[in-house]
């Protein structure tokens, strides 16, 4: 029988670090934190394509009243990326790796898998129509003000605003829901 959490089937936080060449030191001043991965997930978004977009139930319920709240607004948002697992990031982590990419520009541009905030079920990379996805361009789109002024009474926040101190990239589309700031 196969048991959530099988090594063989999530490796741990440690051998992926370890094929990656990270170790405790970077990872402390970059400020990264391992997260859990969620185990309980609801389909938040079901693409034309049919692919299906999971969130934890109360992400869900948050991003169902924002998405309302914005409409109203005239502001039209939609996720293009929510779950991602811990393995799917590091297959993305590999591919980068395998296109010839420095570990350097990875982690700059992902989380190291285990600390990304995708796993938690609870970030979601917000598009709206006539902006490409995960561009920084999204931060001039009406939506990208709309979220600035209103997300935050839904209790999402921008994980990683310009100079974050976990060395990302500048992200606009990448909000996370938390109670609390
Ligand atoms: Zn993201």
């Amino acid at each position: 029988m196969i048991e959530p959490g099988n090594p063989a089937l999530v490796p741990d936080s440690t051998s992926l670090l370890n094929e990656f060449g990270i170790d405790r030191k970077w990872l402390a001043e970059r400020q990264l934190i391992p997260y859990p991965e969620a185990a309980d997930l609801v389909v938040a978004q079901i693409d034309p394509d049919g692919r299906e977009h999971l969130l934890t139930p109360q992400t869900a319920a948050a991003w169902e009243g924002l998405v309302q709240a914005a409409e109203a607004d005239g502001i039209v948002l939609h996720i293009t990326s929510a779950f991602r697992s811990v393995s799917r990031q590091a297959e993305i982590c590999r591919h980068k790796q395998a296109a010839g990419q420095s570990t350097e520009e990875i982690f700059t541009q992902s989380a190291p898998p285990g600390f990304s905030e995708h796993h938690t079920g609870c970030a979601i990379d917000v598009g709206t129509p006539g902006c490409p996805p995960c561009i920084p361009e999204f931060e001039t789109t009406p939506a990208f003000a709309w979220l600035s002024a209103h997300a935050s009474s839904f209790g999402f926040h921008l994980s990683f605003p310009r100079n974050n101190p976990q060395g990302f990239v500048f992200e606009p589309w990448h909000w996370r829901f938390a109670l609390t700031p």
